[in-house]
């Protein structure tokens, strides 16, 4: 057995290195894994996702001085879904996330714990940062100014935002100091510890919804889907197509990106990558819709 479970964490060592960052176990490997360690038989079917942790380019630039403190530590949840349908699990994993003790203390007095929003059956799926302000009011991603964008951008594809399903790295709104008013009005990128707590989450809904690929909002999807080290500016990856444990991955801009440069050429680029995006999904695309910015 010590053999065995020597095979498993090479193999786990060598998939994070290719940039994996989440495995499914099966019911039996589960179980087996369990017994192998004294531990009891596993209740049900499960995802054990690995949580990277990644760093955004925000919180530590490349000429930052080196911490003086080690950054706090957030526990890492383990994912263990009920056998079932979608929805079942899909539920499963919400409940789950309302309920976990990190997110109830990290999301802000009034405010909700944020989770995807969709199809579950949906080919395409959007990652993007964390909710912001509207987000985290509603506890449904993308609804405030970037969600409309993001909607024009799904209606663009010729898509409803009923058809796609839409996660975030995150599942509470990163804090910031409070105004005079007591509300926050900034938004920072999650921090390392932060953005490791959460992804397990995030990979218990890409293995629920199963999509044909993923498209990566902004640098901090990207680097948490990708890995931490995976690239210094978005333009290193952007527009390209990456792999994600076997389903392809597009990089493109975040839809805030494009509210704070909204010149045509930043929207043609985000255009172009919506197309790949079509072209993969093997939806059609017509003369209009590829013409759109020329
Ligand atoms: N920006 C994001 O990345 N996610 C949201 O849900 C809202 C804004």
């Amino acid at each position: 057995m010590r053999l065995a479970l020597t095979a498993i964490t090479d193999e786990l060592r060598r998939l994070k290195a290719s940039g994996v960052t989440g495995v499914a176990v099966s019911d039996e490997g589960l179980a087996a894994l369990r017994k192998s360690l004294g531990g009891r038989p596993a209740p049900a079917a499960p995802s054990v996702p690995s949580a990277p942790p990644p760093r955004t380019r925000a919180q530590a630039p490349a000429s930052a001085p080196a911490p003086t403190a080690p950054a706090p530590q957030i526990p890492v949840p383990v994912v263990v879904l009920p056998k079932g349908d979608k929805a079942a699990r899909w539920a499963a994993l919400k409940q789950m996330v309302l309920e976990d003790p990190v997110c109830k203390a990290k999301v802000r007095p009034g405010k909700k714990i944020v989770l995807g929003v969709g199809s579950l059956d949906a080919q395409i799926m959007f990652v993007g940062e964390a909710p912001g302000a509207e987000e985290e009011v509603q506890g449904e991603p993308f609804v405030g100014p970037a969600g409309q964008l993001l909607n024009k951008m799904i209606g663009g594809m010729a898509l409803t935002r009923a058809e796609v399903y839409i996660g975030n790295i995150m599942n509470w709104r990163p804090d910031m100091p409070a105004g005079t008013d007591g509300e926050q009005t900034g938004n920072r990128p999650p921090t390392e510890a932060e953005m490791a707590h959460c992804m397990p989450y995030l990979l218990a809904q890409i293995d629920i919804v199963s999509p044909a690929l993923l498209v990566a909002l902004g640098a901090t999807a990207a680097k948490g889907l990708l890995g931490p080290k995976a690239f210094g500016a978005l333009g290193e990856v952007r527009g390209r197509w990456h792999d994600f444990g076997g389903r392809p991955l597009m990089v493109t801009y975040h839809p805030s990106y494009i509210l704070r440069n909204p010149v045509n050429s930043k929207k043609r680029l985000i255009w172009e990558d919506l197309l790949k995006v079509m072209e993969r999904a093997n939806l059609p695309v017509t003369d209009k819709q590829r013409s759109f910015f020329l």
